[in-house]
């Protein structure tokens, strides 16, 4: 197993489908001096809300159907972002399902805490861990990127 540091101003990836998008405004909104201690980034159309209603800088990628899931989950891969928020939509199926998908995916592989409803995303959020540094346990991929393809 690896590790990597999160550091004590963690970098929070914040991502609602649209049926949400009011729940998570309205958390960060009850949460905004928590989040003012940390980096924010957001999918584009909920990045902007964000911006708007608690008035803090937001870095956005794309809007999510249209790739900035997929952006998230690359800067997960990277170690860019180390926490991620993500009100995803259960009643209704999405245009970008696969995108959701993989970003789901992409954060249980790197160990990244995850939220995906309001009741999480407050316990995360109140975590002593949030404002200390720490090590996740990293999988071991050496077996796997050490592997034997034969044809
Ligand atoms: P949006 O994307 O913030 O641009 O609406 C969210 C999503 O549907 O993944």
């Amino acid at each position: 197993m690896s590790t990597r540091v999160l550091g004590s101003r963690k970098h929070i990836a914040l991502v609602a489908h649209d049926h949400r998008k009011d729940e998570l405004i309205r958390w960060s909104i009850r949460n905004r001096e928590a989040l003012t201690r940390h980096a924010l980034y957001a999918t584009g159309t909920t990045g902007s809300m964000v911006e708007g209603a608690i008035e803090v800088t937001v870095t956005k990628f794309l809007s999510g159907p249209l790739g900035g899931d997929q952006q998230i989950g690359a800067s997960i891969a990277e170690g860019k972002i180390d926490v991620l928020i993500f009100f995803w939509d259960p009643m209704e199926a999405q245009p970008h399902d696969p995108d959701v998908k993989a970003l789901l995916r992409v954060a249980a592989t790197w160990n990244i805490p995850t939220a995906c409803n309001e009741a999480t995303a407050d316990f995360l959020l109140t975590s002593p861990l949030m404002t200390e540094d720490y090590e996740p346990l990293l999988p071991d991929f050496s077996a796997y990127l050490n592997r034997k393809i034969t044809s």
